[in-house]
């Protein structure tokens, strides 16, 4: 059967690229042209003839794989996206196989309890009351946590802040926006709570900068001053965000102090953990997120510190209620009241046509097991902190902040323009793959541990490659 035998072929061809990219015997980027990708991945050829199995399969999976960035690589320390562990692209196949778009659970009934009990698995990390099985006894009570997972956080957080604009103006899918509405972030907060608010259609005007210290991280005994500011604006906030971590430099916000400040003024208080909330995972890390159970919302990026692939985001509530009235549409071929055995997420998304999402991050948890998945988040965050331990003490080189998760802010003592210089010019070698952040008005060299094959070794060899300049 010519599936198996191609499946077979590509299988081979992925072990190959595993093994060589776990040894670092090719570069970890190369960035070549576009138009010449085009060219050399024979695309317009293949498209004309079509026959994509068997020896072009072969060819045309290697020649892609030859220029792929590669995640496996224990040099590649440049962003947040996770070096998926194999039994989560299994998953992933699987998915892309059945296709099972299971927003409506008669279109992917092993999907969607999939869905409903990692959603579950990840409430409970929470501290959160999971939801009882629809079907199972105790189903239908109230007063549990509820969820659903999205194609990635930024989408997560539009949701979440969706579910917060609906429990304080539910007239909003009526009449649109009343003009008062406002949402409270740090500056430091990830560009999708700024787009969030801009497709809400609050406009940027609408968000207000919660007051932080030198290292970007909320101080919550300053927080009043805002509520004051907004009071006198005469507005009301639809939720206030906090970072847990934030993206550029990987610090937590005091989660505690703000949900006590939230909980007296009766805001809703949302959490992008989107990368950080994998210290959940973990005994000795959980209380990185002290304070989380007492917030409304939680993004978690299950593609980020879970080792699942792109995308897996779950969006999670204290309060299921809250999700579920978030959006306030009927489409009568796919939402009517049914005698069903299962569960409709369809209800809490954006989407429609949603995919299997669950299963990436499943089949990870499932391989690793709990434990394992939690000894992996502790393992990148003892790299980082050796790393920072390491680096704090070169005096060439300076860190932004002692590290408090995976995410290491460091540069030459020099100029932004030589930090530039020199990341384009080990990016065009292809020897390490690292990104930047600007913070307190500086450029700084971004590391970012999400391999569990990276060390002290690449770090040292790393200085190494930026001191010969
Ligand atoms: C990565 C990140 C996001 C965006 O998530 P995507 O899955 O990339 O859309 C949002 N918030 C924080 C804090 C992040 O680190």
């Amino acid at each position: 059967m010519s599936f198996q035998r191609d499946a077979r072929i590509v299988a081979r061809e992925l072990a190959r690229y595993y093994r060589e990219s776990r040894a670092g015997v090719k570069p970890v980027i190369d960035q070549r042209p576009l138009h010449s990708l085009v060219g050399e991945l024979r695309l317009a050829e293949l498209a004309a003839q079509g026959g994509l199995t068997g020896r072009r399969l072969r060819r045309f999976t290697r020649d892609y794989l030859e220029r792929t960035t590669r995640l496996h690589h224990p040099a590649y320390l440049a962003h947040q996206v996770a070096v998926p562990h194999p039994s989560g692209s299994l998953g992933s196949l699987v998915d892309g196989f059945t296709n099972n778009a299971m927003a409506i659970y008669e279109m992917g009934p092993a999907a969607a309890a999939i869905e409903f009990f990692v959603i579950n698995w990840l409430l409970e990390k929470v501290d959160w009351q999971p939801a009882p099985y629809p079907g199972a006894a105790g189903a239908g009570a109230g007063g549990h946590g509820g969820g659903v997972l999205t194609h990635g956080g930024s989408l997560a957080n539009l949701t979440a802040l969706i579910a917060a604009r609906s429990r304080l103006a539910p007239e909003v899918w009526e009449k649109g926006n009343p003009a008062d509405l406002a949402i409270l972030a740090p500056e430091a907060s990830h560009y999708s709570v700024a787009r969030a608010a801009g497709i809400l259609g609050l406009g940027h005007r609408a968000l207000y900068k919660l007051p932080t210290d030198e290292r970007g991280v909320v101080q919550p005994d300053r927080l009043p001053g805002v509520w004051d500011r907004l009071a006198g604006d005469g507005r009301r906030a639809v939720a206030l965000v906090a970072n847990a971590c934030s993206t550029a430099l990987g610090l937590y916000d005091p989660l505690e102090e703000i949900a006590e400040f939230c909980a007296a003024h009766g805001l809703w208080f949302h959490v992008d953990g989107a990368h950080g909330a994998g210290a959940l995972l973990s005994g000795e890390l959980r209380h990185l997120l002290r304070g989380v159970r007492r917030a409304d919302s939680l993004v978690w990026d299950l593609h980020k510190l879970a080792r699942a692939p792109t995308v897996c985001a779950a969006v999670l509530v204290r309060e299921a209620g809250t999700l579920d009235r978030a959006f306030q549409q009927e489409a009568s071929y796919l939402f009517h009241e049914k005698e069903q055995p299962g569960f409709d997420f369809i209800h809490r998304t954006v989407e429609c046509t949603k995919a299997g999402l669950g299963l990436r991050f499943f089949a990870v948890l499932a391989a690793l097991g709990e434990r394992g998945l939690a000894a992996y988040v502790e393992g990148v965050f003892r790299a980082t902190r050796e790393a920072y331990e390491h680096i704090a003490v070169q005096p060439e080189f300076e860190c932004a902040a002692p590290p408090q998760s995976n995410i290491l802010c460091f540069r030459l003592k020099a100029e932004d323009e030589r930090q530039m210089a020199l990341r384009a010019r080990i990016l065009a070698e292809g020897s390490f793959y690292l990104s930047t952040a600007s913070h307190g008005g500086k450029r700084w060299l971004r590391l970012v541990f999400m391999n569990p094959d990276t060390g002290l070794a690449e770090v040292k060899r790393l200085l190494a490659r930026l001191r010969a300049g």
